[in-house]
Protein backbone atom coordinates (compact mmCIF):
# COMPACT_ATOMS: atom_id res chain seq x y z
CA UNK A 1 0.00 0.00 0.00
CA UNK A 2 1.69 3.54 -0.86
CA UNK A 3 2.31 5.47 2.31
CA UNK A 4 1.34 8.81 0.98
CA UNK A 5 -2.02 7.98 1.83
CA UNK A 6 -0.87 7.23 5.81
CA UNK A 7 1.19 10.64 5.53
CA UNK A 8 -1.82 12.27 4.45
CA UNK A 9 -4.16 11.58 6.84
CA UNK A 10 -1.12 11.85 9.63
CA UNK A 11 -0.99 15.49 8.45
CA UNK A 12 -4.76 16.01 7.86
CA UNK A 13 -5.12 14.82 11.14
CA UNK A 14 -2.13 16.79 12.36
CA UNK A 15 -3.87 20.25 11.24
CA UNK A 16 -7.21 19.45 12.75
CA UNK A 17 -5.52 19.27 16.05
CA UNK A 18 -3.37 21.78 15.51
CA UNK A 19 -6.63 24.05 15.06
CA UNK A 20 -8.13 22.80 18.30
CA UNK A 21 -4.78 24.26 20.08
CA UNK A 22 -5.19 27.51 18.52
CA UNK A 23 -8.86 27.47 19.88
CA UNK A 24 -7.96 26.64 22.94
CA UNK A 25 -5.29 30.14 23.10
CA UNK A 26 -8.12 32.06 21.49
CA UNK A 27 -10.22 30.87 24.16
CA UNK A 28 -7.53 32.12 26.74
CA UNK A 29 -8.86 35.62 26.35
CA UNK A 30 -12.58 34.43 26.89
CA UNK A 31 -13.83 34.07 30.47
CA UNK A 32 -12.71 30.27 30.02
CA UNK A 33 -10.53 29.31 32.78
CA UNK A 34 -7.10 27.93 31.24
CA UNK A 35 -5.79 26.58 34.00
CA UNK A 36 -8.21 24.59 35.02
CA UNK A 37 -8.62 23.40 31.75
CA UNK A 38 -4.81 22.41 31.51
CA UNK A 39 -4.32 21.00 35.24
CA UNK A 40 -7.39 18.70 33.99
CA UNK A 41 -6.73 15.11 33.29
CA UNK A 42 -5.97 13.56 30.31
CA UNK A 43 -8.99 12.33 29.57
CA UNK A 44 -11.05 15.15 30.32
CA UNK A 45 -8.61 17.03 28.57
CA UNK A 46 -9.45 14.76 25.45
CA UNK A 47 -13.06 15.04 26.02
CA UNK A 48 -13.16 19.45 25.98
CA UNK A 49 -10.57 19.11 23.04
CA UNK A 50 -13.46 17.24 21.08
CA UNK A 51 -15.75 19.53 22.63
CA UNK A 52 -14.26 21.96 20.98
CA UNK A 53 -14.23 20.91 17.82
CA UNK A 54 -17.28 21.81 15.37
CA UNK A 55 -19.30 18.89 14.70
CA UNK A 56 -17.53 18.56 11.13
CA UNK A 57 -14.40 18.65 12.26
CA UNK A 58 -15.13 15.45 14.49
CA UNK A 59 -16.71 13.72 12.41
CA UNK A 60 -13.90 14.38 10.03
CA UNK A 61 -11.02 13.40 12.76
CA UNK A 62 -13.43 10.11 13.36
CA UNK A 63 -13.13 9.38 9.96
CA UNK A 64 -9.07 9.80 9.92
CA UNK A 65 -8.81 7.55 12.65
CA UNK A 66 -10.97 4.94 11.00
CA UNK A 67 -8.90 5.15 7.69
CA UNK A 68 -5.68 4.68 9.82
CA UNK A 69 -7.01 1.58 11.18
CA UNK A 70 -7.90 0.55 7.58
CA UNK A 71 -4.38 0.97 6.53
CA UNK A 72 -3.42 -1.05 9.94
CA UNK A 73 -5.80 -3.82 8.50
CA UNK A 74 -4.85 -3.75 4.97
CA UNK A 75 -8.52 -3.26 3.97
CA UNK A 76 -7.66 0.69 3.16
CA UNK A 77 -8.37 1.65 -0.32
CA UNK A 78 -11.84 -0.99 -0.30
CA UNK A 79 -15.17 0.42 -0.60
CA UNK A 80 -17.77 -0.43 2.55
CA UNK A 81 -20.29 -1.17 0.60
CA UNK A 82 -19.03 -3.34 -2.60
CA UNK A 83 -15.88 -4.21 -1.40
CA UNK A 84 -14.41 -2.72 -5.25
CA UNK A 85 -10.81 -0.82 -4.74
CA UNK A 86 -11.65 2.89 -4.64
CA UNK A 87 -10.25 4.90 -6.99
CA UNK A 88 -6.43 6.23 -6.41
CA UNK A 89 -7.58 9.50 -7.83
CA UNK A 90 -10.31 9.71 -5.28
CA UNK A 91 -8.45 8.56 -2.06
CA UNK A 92 -5.58 11.54 -3.01
CA UNK A 93 -8.54 13.65 -2.51
CA UNK A 94 -10.61 12.36 -0.08
CA UNK A 95 -8.29 10.01 1.91
CA UNK A 96 -10.34 8.69 4.45
CA UNK A 97 -13.08 8.10 1.61
CA UNK A 98 -14.42 4.66 2.63
CA UNK A 99 -16.87 4.42 -0.44
CA UNK A 100 -16.21 4.30 -4.44
CA UNK A 101 -17.72 6.71 -5.90
CA UNK A 102 -20.54 4.60 -7.41
CA UNK A 103 -21.68 3.66 -3.74
CA UNK A 104 -21.24 7.42 -2.83
CA UNK A 105 -23.93 8.88 -5.43
CA UNK A 106 -25.92 5.74 -4.64
CA UNK A 107 -26.15 6.61 -1.15
CA UNK A 108 -26.21 10.54 -1.65
CA UNK A 109 -29.14 9.97 -3.94
CA UNK A 110 -30.93 7.53 -1.40
CA UNK A 111 -30.32 10.46 1.10
CA UNK A 112 -31.65 12.97 -0.48
CA UNK A 113 -34.80 11.14 -1.71
CA UNK A 114 -35.09 10.44 1.78
CA UNK A 115 -35.37 13.99 2.49
CA UNK A 116 -37.01 15.18 -0.38
CA UNK A 117 -39.77 12.44 0.99
CA UNK A 118 -39.91 13.91 4.25
CA UNK A 119 -40.44 17.29 3.17
CA UNK A 120 -43.36 16.13 0.91
CA UNK A 121 -44.82 14.32 4.22
CA UNK A 122 -44.47 17.81 5.59
CA UNK A 123 -46.02 19.88 2.68
CA UNK A 124 -48.81 17.01 2.53
CA UNK A 125 -49.72 17.46 6.54
CA UNK A 126 -49.16 21.20 6.23
CA UNK A 127 -51.89 20.81 3.64
CA UNK A 128 -54.29 18.80 5.63
CA UNK A 129 -53.93 20.55 8.50
CA UNK A 130 -55.09 24.07 6.93
CA UNK A 131 -58.27 21.99 4.96
CA UNK A 132 -59.10 21.25 8.39
CA UNK A 133 -59.05 24.91 9.68
CA UNK A 134 -60.81 25.89 6.66
CA UNK A 135 -63.75 22.91 7.54
CA UNK A 136 -63.41 24.01 11.17
CA UNK A 137 -64.37 27.95 10.54
ZN1 LIG B 1 -18.59 0.68 -3.90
Amino acid sequence: MDTTFKKNLLSMREGLLRGIDENIKKGSSSDRDVGDFYDAADIEKDRQMMHMLGEREQTKLKAIDAALVRIEDGTYGECEECGETINKKRLKILPFAIYCVKCQSEIEQKLKQKSEETMEDRLLYKDISMKDMETND
